[in-house]
């Protein structure tokens, strides 16, 4: 049975001590399993205060993150891989055993050529070491493709399949996410049943980061696809209605959303539950 939650993000544009809390009891009142924790100052992060605050409301966490500009895996493999053992160390001390996101690249940051092989050599030399490190305090990455506005690095499946086989360790998983998708994918089924048995976590969110059931996700494939490979790890909302700083430019998040964060989380999650139960996940 797969687990429902939703990125802190929906209700929060940043993450601090005051605001992570406020993030913690909204999605509580949601009724999710978990809560996806942005980890993008892991030097900031105070795990014991937001591990304290998940254990009150008996909520679970799931972590993710992307790179500084200055971590830029391929131009930066040093300072990726002491940025992603910081992360790796708070995501251990609050409780999580895993961490998605776009491990291997600054959101928004564009060469205007494609990835040379050097480049992705060098992702697949970086993450193996953070591989490593995420396995001994037992944590599953998860390798994030998204869309070609955002990234020139992965932005299929496919691709990023191909990351993980070159890494080689067995705790590296895709992280999809239907967005992304919807743009770079020539459907949804087939991918998702190509990454069977190396699904990590998958990020529900509709065409327009708005409402999942809104827009144009073709959502009957993907839960087809999800039940076809058995998917039993988490079924995430990532939206953004509560706009980050950080991620606003990367994202083009520039409208405010017609809904509230709460109303976003209701329809959302009552959406996914739904189309889960109808294929018979949950
Ligand atoms: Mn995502």
């Amino acid at each position: 049975m797969p687990t429902f939650g939703a990125h802190a993000f929906i209700w929060v544009g940043d993450w601090t001590s005051e605001t992570g809390g406020e993030a913690i009891a909204a999605a509580a009142r949601a009724g999710v399993d978990l809560l996806e924790i942005p980890m993008l100052r892991p030097e900031r992060f105070d795990a014991a205060l937001t591990k304290a605050q998940l254990d009150e409301h008996g909520l679970g966490a799931i972590c993710s993150l992307v790179l500084p500009r200055e971590a830029h895996l391929p131009e930066h493999p040093e300072e990726a891989l002491r940025f992603l053992r910081l992360a790796l160390d708070q995501v251990e001390a609050v409780g999580a055993t895993f961490l998605g996101g776009v491990l291997f690249a600054h959101l928004g940051y564009l060469t205007g050529v494609p990835p040379t092989p050097a480049e992705r050599e060098t992702c697949a030399e970086i993450l193996r070491e953070v591989a490593r490190y995420a396995g001994d305090k037992g944590i599953t990455l998860g390798l994030e493709p998204v869309n070609r506005y955002e990234t020139y690095l992965f932005n299929t499946i496919a691709d990023t399949l191909a990351l993980i086989d070159a890494i080689g360790a067995d705790n590296v998983t895709i992280h999809a996410d239907t967005y992304h998708m919807n743009i770079e994918e020539p459907g949804f089924r087939g991918p998702i049943e190509a990454a069977r048995g190396r699904l990590g976590c998958i990020h529900c969110s509709e065409s327009d980061r708005g409402v999942p059931g809104q827009g144009n996700v073709h959502w009957d494939e993907v839960f087809e696809g999800l039940r076809a490979i058995a998917y039993e790890g988490p079924l995430v909302l990532e939206s953004f209605a509560a706009i980050n700083p950080d991620l606003a430019g990367a994202t083009c998040m520039w409208r405010t959303p017609s809904y509230s964060s709460d109303e976003l989380a209701r329809e959302g999650m009552a959406f996914l539950r739904e189309r889960a139960a109808a294929v018979g996940m949950a």
